[in-house]
């Protein structure tokens, strides 16, 4: 029986790369569609959900991506709406690879011994990746800051996670690099979630900053956003702080995605969210 995996994107095209990894990861087709709303979810679960016996719904599962966390997690509500019973199929969210990403990077500092009581800040974390990091550090006992270059934003990626995780985030202003500079003055984890190509911190920001012990920039786009850092450093110690860059841990991101996906073929009544995917990452780290 064919493993199916049906694509449901908020953006109007279906991701490629998601698509990509859906098929490495194991499914044997991949059915994208785009612009999906939660008005458009009742068909397209009961599809899904009604057609294979019970012992084989497992060969249908569901993936949730688009570049907004906030149209994926209603999105991932209205599908989890529509089971019941055993009238259900496995489904992954991973709006903008947050999840996957997120989970990789926090895992990777995780792994370097506890996290608990550390002091964080994720630069420029109102993006989907960002925001799923403060969450997964706070989870790990870390008290985490988050910056936006407006407060406002700050403060309604905070609430908006603290409504869903239950997690106590600090929201604050940083809108230049110097300001993100003074931010992590006191932290000793920083973590890096701007947007592709957004430099957030020069060289000496964290170079003069004797508290830094840990590292991470998601972007892999040049520039890096944090200066004098390399997308290749994979826990480069740099005079005592190690550093992971983008594409340094990115191969743990592409293959927990991977992993995630054919996790969903494994039975029909898996959910993979951020605590799932992040349980996962840590396991793979
Ligand atoms: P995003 O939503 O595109 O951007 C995150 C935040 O960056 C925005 O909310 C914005 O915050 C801030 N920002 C935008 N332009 C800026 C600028 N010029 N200067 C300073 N801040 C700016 O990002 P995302 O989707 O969460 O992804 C985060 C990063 O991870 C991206 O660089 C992405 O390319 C990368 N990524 C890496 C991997 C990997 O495997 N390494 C995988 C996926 C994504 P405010 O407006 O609130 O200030």
């Amino acid at each position: 029986m064919k493993k199916l995996l049906f694509q449901f994107d908020t953006d109007r095209f279906p991701s490629v790369f998601d698509t990509v990894v859906a098929y490495d990861g194991g499914a044997d087709h991949v059915i994208g569609h785009g612009g999906v709303t939660p008005d458009d979810i009742s068909a397209l679960v009961e599809g899904a959900i009604f057609t294979r016996p019970p012992k084989d719904k497992k060969n249908t599962a569901i993936f949730i991506g688009g570049s907004s966390l906030t149209d994926g997690q209603i999105l991932l509500e209205a599908v989890r709406q529509k089971f019941f019973g055993d009238f259900r199929v496995s489904v992954m969210m991973d709006s903008n690879g947050s999840n996957t990403t997120a989970a990789a990077a926090v895992a990777r500092l995780a792994g370097t011994g506890p996290l608990t009581g550390k002091r964080a800040v994720v630069l420029a974390g109102t993006g989907p990746v960002g925001q799923r990091a403060a969450v997964m550090l706070a989870k790990e006992g870390a008290e985490v800051t988050l910056t936006s270059r407006t407060r406002l934003r700050a403060e309604q990626a905070c609430e908006d996670m603290r409504a869903r995780f239950g997690v106590s985030l600090t929201p604050a202003e940083a809108a230049t690099n110097d300001a993100r500079g003074a931010a992590i003055a006191d932290a000793q984890i920083v973590l890096a979630a701007g947007a592709a190509g957004a430099p957030l911190l020069e060289p000496h920001h964290w170079q003069d900053n004797p508290n830094i012990q840990l590292m991470v920039d998601a972007n892999a786009t040049p520039p890096v956003g944090i200066g004098g850092t390399n997308i290749m450093d994979r826990g480069k110690d740099y005079g005592g702080r190690l550093v992971w860059g983008a594409i340094g841990f990115g191969m743990l991101k592409l293959a927990v995605h991977r992993a995630c996906i054919g996790m969903l073929f494994e039975s029909n009544d898996i959910v993979l969210d951020a605590e799932e995917i992040y349980l996962i990452a840590k396991d793979m780290a």
